[in-house]
């Protein structure tokens, strides 16, 4: 049985109009396979205009009914478009996560899937030719509604595609694919044919939120390619999809960039072995992920330590600093939220040099100071003034020859 995994985003699902090209593309997808699995997000905004509302009635919402609430964006969406599947004569029924079940864990807000009951779907794929899924959701073991974090149902659609036999994914999107940089800030941008899953997973993770980093792991892992196209045009889209050696040959194949980014600075801390045990165990301890780090040079015994965080971890990372800042001898503890990090990456990196220094004159020439440095096998990430990100990426776009070839 030949099955295919068509996920649509929020856009997509917006309003009937949009509805009506979701069809069009199912439509298609059954005229080249046996069965399709839709896989659907909230229509745009609802999700915000849900969590909206659960910060209405609580200061500090309980997580797992905050997931209860936020879920049900994706039950109007399956529900809708299961009634214009069937009102156009097409066997169809909709399926919320405890109805498969996507069992996941207890990680409310940002859930982890642990496993598909394959079994319940391919007995109803005997009944239904579309099976209409809820996005971002799954059930816990002791049965609790649980979301898989932003952006999650690209990551439902490639776990039941990883779950189903020789299964492809197409992810359905406002854009044509998997562009250079993201098209809505730089005109230039060029959509790829096709990009490997180690440089996708870098540019989910580095901002690019085209694809939800988890669903390229899942897609990695289980070797189901994915297509990213988008719902209102026939353009083929982008194939993600393993290394070829052609890839290597692209020094650069993408820039990303992430506004969600604050920097603190710890001063005066004493330079003897603990000190940073002592900062990042506490805030690995509460669950606040640290990005970048810098540890300034030693001066007189005594060293500057600064790192970043998500935006929304701050006032928590706040707190652990105050508290222990005593216990580490910190002198003051500063923070800023006006920053932001832009990062090149690309598989082509690993045999070449001069890449760091390159993307480094080329910001300086701009006036764009770089306030901190990180650098992997394939990406450079720099951390400066928010106030110059859209600049920033354009430069890095244009430095490294991704702009269109406009001659
Ligand atoms: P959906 O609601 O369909 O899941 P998203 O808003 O999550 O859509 O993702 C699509 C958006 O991702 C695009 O509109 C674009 O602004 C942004 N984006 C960021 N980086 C890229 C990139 N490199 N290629 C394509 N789109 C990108
Ligand atoms: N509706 C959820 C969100 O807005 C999940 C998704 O769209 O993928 O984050
Ligand atoms: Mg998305």
């Amino acid at each position: 049985m030949k099955i295919l995994v068509q996920k649509f985003g929020g856009t997509s699902v917006a309003d009937l109009d949009a509805m009506k090209h979701v069809l069009g593309k199912v439509q298609k997808g059954l005229a080249t396979h046996d069965k399709v699995i839709v896989v659907l997000s909230a229509r745009a905004g609802d999700t915000n205009k849900l969590l909206a509302l659960a910060q209405q009635w609580s200061a500090a919402p309980d997580k797992a009914e905050s997931d209860c609430l936020v879920s049900t964006g994706e039950q109007v969406s399956i529900a809708l478009f299961t009634m214009l599947l069937k009102d156009n004569g097409i066997s169809a029924r909709s399926l919320l996560s405890w109805q498969i079940p996507i069992q996941t864990n207890d990680d409310f807000g940002n859930a982890r899937i642990l496993d598909i009951d394959r079994d319940t779907l391919y007995k109803l794929l005997e009944s239904y030719d579309v099976l209409t899924v809820a996005g971002f959701q799954g059930v816990t073991q002791d049965k609790r509604i649980t979301t898989l974090g932003r952006g999650g149902s690209d990551t439902s659609a490639v776990a039941l595609a990883a779950a189903l036999d020789s299964c492809e994914c197409e992810i359905y999107t406002d854009v044509d694919g998997v562009y250079t940089t993201d098209p809505n800030i730089c005109s230039a941008a060029r959509k790829m044919d096709c990009v490997s899953y180690e440089e996708m997973l870098e540019l989910a993770s580095m901002g690019a939120k085209v694809l939800h980093i988890r669903s390229v792991e899942f897609a990695k892992k289980y070797k189901v390619p994915v297509r990213v196209r988008s719902t209102f045009s026939d353009d083929p889209g982008t194939l993600v999809t393993k290394e070829d050696a052609s890839m290597e040959a692209v020094l650069v194949s993408g820039i990303a960039y992430d506004k969600d980014q604050a920097r603190v600075t710890l001063r005066d801390l004493p330079d003897i072995p603990g000190t940073a045990a002592a900062v990042f165990g506490p805030l690995s301890e509460k669950g606040v992920l640290v990005d970048m780090i810098i540890q300034n040079t030693s001066q007189d015994g005594h060293t500057d330590i600064t790192f970043t965080v998500s935006r929304r971890d701050l006032p928590k990372t706040l707190e652990i600093m105050q508290s222990i800042s005593e216990k580490i001898g910190a002198s003051e503890i500063l923070h800023d939220v006006n920053v932001a990090k832009v990062s090149a990456i690309g598989v082509g990196m690993r045999n070449h040099s001069g890449v760091a220094a390159r993307a480094f004159t080329a910001l300086t020439q701009e006036g764009i100071n770089i306030l901190m440095i990180s650098t992997s096998e394939i990406k450079i990430t720099i951390l400066i003034q928010e106030k110059y990100v859209e600049l920033a990426v354009r430069i890095l776009h244009d430095t490294f020859g991704l702009d269109w070839d406009i001659a």
